[in-house]
């Protein structure tokens, strides 16, 4: 099956941040988890995605078809989700149901109103008078009532309280059930893609350091906690980050490059991020 996105070599600058060559795969049937600090690019990777800025160079598939050339083809395929919401605050979802069944030819607003009823949201109320919670929801629910089969979300989960999350994230299982589908989701709640990524993309100063599975990644790494003596001893290729302190140091390290008697402590995706991000990068 073909892959749900494939981003090469994407180059976009701006005074003061560049994104460098940029290139990841998201196959049909993954969840991939976007991450990385403040500022790191990902909501630039996302909108030159959706070719809602101009990129200086590279080459951008969805669901098999050119980001821009066919553009019209891509977005009645793909589902937005974006950080500051996709809908004038003036509406409220009876009006969105109209908007949207003009924008999409596969709009489907019994589908629509069926998330609405879930969540609770009364349709004639205006969006300004939401919670943020049910924001989201909205923009969650247009993005799944046209048929997409792939999700794009930037941050769909931050700010919303745990019960609203946990709530969205079964969303997006439902929607995983079919093989066919794909999401790329960008995150600062790494707990949330430790539940539901199958990849982990992570971007750092507008470039991409990791780009794997999660399972590979979590089997792969480790943390050691050792004294400098013994992290000078080990084979520099084993070690990816490492903080150095007055009482000993702490080290990402490859589990494969580290003696079998070596205490290697499982790792989580916060900790990868924070030792990528803050800690003392070897290669
Ligand atoms: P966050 O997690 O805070 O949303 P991010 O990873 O999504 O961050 P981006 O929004 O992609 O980061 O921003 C990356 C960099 O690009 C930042 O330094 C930002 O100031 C810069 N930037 C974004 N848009 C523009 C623009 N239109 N003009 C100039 N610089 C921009």
């Amino acid at each position: 099956m073909d892959n749900a996105l494939e981003i090469k070599g994407l180059c976009k600058q701006y005074e003061g941040f560049a994104l460098e060559n940029v290139s990841f795969t998201l196959p049909r049937g993954a969840v991939m988890g976007f991450i990385g600090e403040n500022g790191a690019g990902k909501t630039t990777t996302i909108k030159s995605i959706l070719n809602l800025i101009r990129r200086d160079a590279g080459a951008i598939r969805v669901l098999g078809l050119d980001n821009i050339k066919d553009e019209r083809a891509v977005k009645e395929r793909i589902g937005v989700v974006l950080e500051d919401g996709c809908f004038l605050n003036t509406l409220n979802a009876r009006q969105v149901d109209t908007l949207m069944g003009k924008a999409y030819q596969n709009w489907h607003p019994e589908q629509f109103f069926g998330f609405m009823k879930r969540f609770g949201i009364d349709e004639r109320k205006k969006i300004k008078d939401y919670s943020k919670g049910m924001r989201m929801k909205l923009s969650i629910a247009a993005a799944l009532s046209h048929s997409a089969e792939l999700l794009i979300m930037d941050e769909p989960t931050s700010g919303l309280d745990p019960v609203v999350r946990d709530e969205v994230l079964d969303l997006f299982y439902d929607f995983m059930q079919d093989e066919g589908h794909a999401i790329l989701l960008s995150s600062h709640i790494t707990s949330d893609l430790d539940k539901i990524a199958d990849y982990i993309t992570f971007i750092h100063g507008g470039s991409i350091v990791l780009s794997e599975p999660r399972d590979e990644l979590l089997d792969t790494y480790g943390v050691l906690h050792c004294t400098a003596d013994q992290l000078a001893a080990l084979d520099p290729a084993a070690v990816r980050a490492k903080r150095v302190g007055a009482f000993g140091c702490e080290a990402l390290v490859q589990r494969g490059g580290v003696p079998e008697n070596w205490a290697v402590e499982p790792v989580n995706i916060e900790q990868i991020m924070l030792f990528l991000t803050r800690g003392e990068n070897d290669r």
